[in-house]
């Protein structure tokens, strides 16, 4: 049975941003083996972060960035700026061209086009099941593999559709991107509409909902279709890119680990955040300090739990959108009115102190959260 330091079950964004993280650490020369059924047959995403500056696995010639940003309801547009932080986009696939690059300077590093059917922790050894291959054995098992048990607990989901198109007529601004568009369609759930524009012409435009239900994909096209019409008029436009995706929202996924050398990472080990669905730049952050904690042989110390108050907020913030989720839009334009963007978005990374949280709820309209708390629960 052939033997390796490291193994990662699973090379989405989380498991190449920890082999990335490892090639560049004294580790670098380890054994790994990186087991992935869908190697370079993945559809382009959109992955966005916030920051003071682009984060290193962000290649270079693949940034676009944004400065200020909007919220919209009805004719009220609220500009902001992002302060000492910058909006960064990246496609996953310049993402995993990037990495990939890398990864061809390193003989080390083993790529097998595979699935994973089963992890056993025996000892200071983890064996891996294949479907095909057989069983590989590992001294740590990185696991972002996404399993029903995982999402089967979900309440919320955030569905959404986005397409990229080129206008004939000039549209956008591109200093500005759309955080959040509240015209949409009427729905029972919380819609927004997100806009990242490219240029004068150009931008990719997303249909979004936080809901229970599931979201027919044409009906989600239809809405984003109806609001374009709405708001910018019987239009002459080609679309050059369309996604779709469902991110969990839910602070139920924990780390589940068979032992202390068997590992989740990524979303199936709940580094989403629950009440936004923005991972990538916690992905970078974990696996960082996951490499850190390694070089050093730390190996009880792998999990990243989240601060018990963040997962109180988040949930506060599901329960409202679970059932009241027409009152979001105004509470969202509130704390976005009433605190600095980098105060806001550092409290979305969970990054604040506390005292810098009670500063911002303490200038929010309390009343949706009192009733958010009547509903409190794991969500
Ligand atoms: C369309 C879309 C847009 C998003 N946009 C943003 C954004 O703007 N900003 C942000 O912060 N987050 C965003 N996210 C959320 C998040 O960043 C991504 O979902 C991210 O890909 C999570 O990384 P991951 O490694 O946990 O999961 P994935 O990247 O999904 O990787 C999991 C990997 O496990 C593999 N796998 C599954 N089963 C097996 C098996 N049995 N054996 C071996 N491998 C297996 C899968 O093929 C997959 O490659 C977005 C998500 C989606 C879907």
């Amino acid at each position: 049975m052939k033997k390796y330091d490291y193994i990662l079950a699973g090379g989405g964004c989380a498991g190449l941003s920890l082999v990335y993280h490892l090639l560049d650490s004294s580790l670098k020369d380890s054994n790994i083996l990186i087991l992935e059924p869908t190697l370079g047959e993945v559809p382009n995403k959109t992955w966005c972060y916030w920051n003071t500056a682009a984060l290193p696995i962000h290649p270079e010639a693949a940034r676009f960035s944004w400065n200020s940003f909007y919220l919209q309801q009805g004719k009220q547009q609220h500009q902001h700026g992002f302060g000492k932080l910058s909006y960064y986009h990246l496609n996953s696939h310049d993402f995993y061209a990037h990495v990939l690059e890398k990864i061809k300077n390193f003989p080390n590093v083993h790529f097998l086009k595979e699935e994973v059917s089963a992890v056993r922790c025996t000892g200071n050894e983890v064996k891996v099941d294949t479907k095909n291959s057989g069983t590989f054995s590992s001294n740590y098992v990185f696991d972002s593999r996404i399993t029903t048990t995982n999402t089967n607990q979900t309440i919320l989901n955030q569905v959404f559709i986005g397409l990229r198109i080129k206008s004939k007529t000039q549209l956008f601004d591109p200093e500005s991107m759309g955080l959040m568009d509240f015209d949409t369609p009427s729905s029972s759930s919380f819609d927004f509409i997100y806009t990242l524009p490219f240029s004068s012409q150009e931008a990719l435009i997303e249909y979004t909902a936080y809901t229970s239900e599931a979201r027919d994909e044409k009906e989600l096209l239809d809405s984003l279709k109806a609001f374009l019409k709405q708001k910018y008029g019987e239009l002459e436009y080609e679309i050059t890119f369309q996604e779709t995706g469902q991110i969990p929202m839910t602070s139920r996924i924990h780390s589940q680990t068979s032992g202390n050398r068997h590992i989740q990472i990524g979303t199936a080990a709940g580094w989403t955040k629950p009440s936004t669905g923005y991972t990538f730049a916690q992905i970078q952050e974990n696996c960082s300090q996951l490499v850190a904690r390694l070089e050093k042989g730390a190996p009880q110390d792998l999990l990243f739990p989240r601060k018990l108050r963040f997962v109180f907020y988040d949930n506060i913030l599901l329960s409202i959108a679970h059932h009241w989720p027409k009152r979001l839009p105004g509470l969202f334009i509130n704390l976005f009115s009433t605190s600095s963007p980098d105060l806001v978005f550092r409290f979305l990374a969970e990054k604040t102190s506390f005292w810098e949280e009670l500063k911002l709820l303490s200038r929010l309209k309390f009343g949706i959260f009192l009733k958010g708390l009547t509903r409190y629960g794991t969500y």
